[in-house]
């Protein structure tokens, strides 16, 4: 075979490589994608849940500080009872009014707090729901990635294979040319020469559409064996009939 008819083969394989790795690729990119989604969710839950136990924790303080105020009162309270010196009972009157003040600003305290735990266990809820639904898109975007490396793998073997095979038979300068335009375009290393009008020596390029001197043409028709890029975009130029003849 000629060097481009090589050439038209590694860029037929090479384009099937390309778009199996492309598939594999995209689904890993979906499930990482959907993975950091999963972890970012289920910081923003075991943040809100810590908040929840750090207000709980104050609401049980107040609660315990409301308590002890509590008994002080009872015993106030039954001192006021007993108390026949009315001074005595007057300072007791007004110690108790002290303490149920304190009392009164503790609960609220605690209520508040509570409240606050209330209102952020509603959110955990609605993030716990989040998180579930992320582990399932998860758990499907991983199974994608089984099922796609089953289909891809052997048949990406088999043309990983065939590339290795197909780029043996091309000069290292060529394959060179041919790698670099190939990674420029993601695979589309090739394009086929377009006579527009052969009477008037008219040829573009059939990817980029761009106008090719002449020469291109002439250098093309008559060696097969050697590289001739478009000069604009830089791909590597074959004839219709190489490639018809290697489909
Ligand atoms: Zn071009």
């Amino acid at each position: 075979m000629t060097l481009l008819g090589d050439l038209v083969s590694l860029h037929q394989v090479d384009c099937q490589v390309r778009a199996l790795r492309g598939r594999l690729d995209t689904a890993e990119r979906h499930f990482k994608g959907q993975e950091r989604l999963h972890q970012e969710l289920a910081g923003r839950l075991a943040e809100v849940k810590s908040q929840i136990r750090q207000h709980q924790a104050t609401a049980a303080n107040h609660e315990a500080e409301g308590g002890s105020i509590k008994t002080k009162i009872e015993t106030y309270r039954s001192q006021l009872n007993q108390s026949t010196n009315p001074k005595q009972y007057a300072a007791i009157l007004n110690e108790l009014k002290v303490l149920q003040a304190q009392r009164d600003e503790i609960d609220t305290l605690e209520l508040a707090q509570l409240q606050k735990a209330d209102d952020l266990l509603v959110k955990a809820t609605e993030l716990e729901t989040k998180v579930s639904e992320r582990v399932t898109l998860c758990d499907s975007a991983k199974k994608e990635i089984g099922v796609c490396r089953g289909e891809v793998g052997t048949r990406l073997g088999e043309l990983d294979r065939e590339r290795t095979d197909a780029s043996a038979r091309i000069p290292k300068r060529e394959l060179d040319i041919f790698d670099r335009v190939a990674d420029l375009y993601e695979g589309e290393a090739m394009s086929e020469l377009v006579a527009v009008d052969v009477r008037r020596r008219e040829y573009v390029c059939g990817v980029c559409n761009m106008e090719l001197p002449p020469d291109k043409y002439a250098t093309l028709a008559s060696n097969p064996n050697v590289v001739v890029t478009c000069t604009s975009c830089h791909r590597i130029l074959f004839m219709p009939q190489v490639g018809s003849a290697i489909a």
